[in-house]
């Protein structure tokens, strides 16, 4: 996308008119029917399901592959995706690895670097380029579901999106209600919490895991988007199946994927290792500390430094074990196809022995560089088991 791009006036409009139809729209309907209770439980599900067909199916099931689910789930997140009104899925997930493939940079379609707005919904206004091929999504473009939902986005779009709540709404007494509020309010506050995920989230908040990029963790921003507001963690790692990953952060969308599991709707869920992710942090704080060190008084400033030193290296020492220890890891499992059974028995309980102590020395060194952070006033960020 870039200057010479042509305006791509359907989205335009759309865009433009909806919040603005939404807003007056329900005004008006509020104003002489006054709010009834099943617009109310209207609006919540409807944008329930279709924030979890975006949140949980567009983005980290199509998207990302963090899952495997059945095809009864992918193709309910495919027509109350449609509802949302977000493009099919072959269009969003196509955008989606481009950005993060190219995270701020040129081919990034919602580049934050050229402003919040562009990223927020600029980039909408414009068209696709015509030799769009779908290059970064091989396995979607095979795939008969997908392309039976891109072919009839717009019917599937408004039928699930539109005229489902306005059929609910005349079954209670309020077909306006069901339209407007279930329809096209749900719609516009969908639209925007999702845009924000592009625009706030690479703007405001904190770099947690990595600075390689402009996401930001933003835990207000996740209580609006069904968990997507980690998303400096979902930059740092995306192919988990969290953004948020504290038991107190707030994220349906996991709990959603997890539920899901129980039932034999989803399995395979993908976490990153718990060491992988406490390796980020734990260098992302190295980074806050340095300029803290500066700041101290002379005589305090050297041991400070010396006891930070010892304690990076210290986790050096232990990260650089792990990663042998799963090499061995995977050299027992070759030798399954090989080595005896006893041979193999003893393989297995030697690689558990050096995971074990491997994993002593990560959490010795981790709670010294937690308390380091503490009496500097630092807010360590502490990973869950
Ligand atoms: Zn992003
Ligand atoms: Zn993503």
């Amino acid at each position: 996308m870039n200057e010479k791009a042509k305006l791509a006036w359907t989205n335009v409009l759309f865009l433009t008119l909806s919040p603005l139809v939404a807003v007056v729209g329900v005004s008006i309907y509020l104003f002489y029917h006054g709010l009834q209770a099943g617009d109310l439980w209207l609006f919540f599900v409807m944008l329930t399901l279709s924030g979890f067909a975006i949140t949980a199916g567009y983005h980290r099931y199509f998207s990302h592959r963090t899952y495997e689910c059945h095809p009864i789930l992918q193709f309910l997140y495919l027509i109350f995706g449609a509802a949302a009104l977000q493009n099919s899925v072959l269009h969003w997930a196509s955008d989606h690895r481009c950005h993060h493939l190219y995270t701020d940079q040129e081919r990034d379609p919602y580049n934050i670097k050229k402003g919040f707005f562009w990223a927020h919904m600029g980039w909408i206004f414009y068209q696709y380029k015509p030799d769009r091929n779908f290059e970064t999504i091989p396995d979607l473009k095979i795939n008969k579901l997908v392309l039976w939902q891109h072919r009839y986005y717009m019917p599937i779009g408004i039928g699930i999106g539109f005229v489902l709540p306005t059929l609910i709404g005349f079954a209670y007494g309020s077909p306006w209600g069901g339209f407007l509020v279930g329809g096209l309010l749900r719609a516009v506050v969908l639209h925007h919490t999702t845009f924000l995920i592009n625009s706030a989230a690479h703007w405001f908040g904190r770099q947690t895991y990595t600075n390689k990029n402009s996401a930001r963790d933003n835990g207000v921003m996740a209580f609006f988007t069904f968990g997507e507001g980690y998303h400096n963690f979902h930059h740092a790692f995306p192919n988990d199946y969290r953004n948020g990953i504290l038991f107190h952060h707030w994220d349906p969308a996991k709990w959603w994927i997890r539920l899901m599991s129980w039932v034999g709707m989803t399995w395979r869920l993908n976490r990153v290792s718990e060491w992988a992710i406490a390796e980020a942090q734990l260098r992302m704080n190295l980074l806050e500390v340095r300029p803290l060190l500066e700041k101290q008084p002379a005589e305090r400033r050297q041991s400070l430094q010396e006891r930070l030193d010892n304690v990076a290296r210290q986790f050096e020492t232990a990260m650089a074990r792990m990663i042998q220890v799963r090499q061995e890891y995977r050299k027992c499992l070759a030798a399954k196809q090989v080595a005896t059974g006893e041979e193999y028995r003893r393989l297995k309980s030697e690689w558990r022995l050096k995971k074990i102590q491997c994993g002593k020395a990560l959490a010795e060194a981790r709670s010294e560089y937690v308390q380091f952070l503490r009496e500097l006033q630092l807010r360590p960020v502490l990973v869950s088991s």
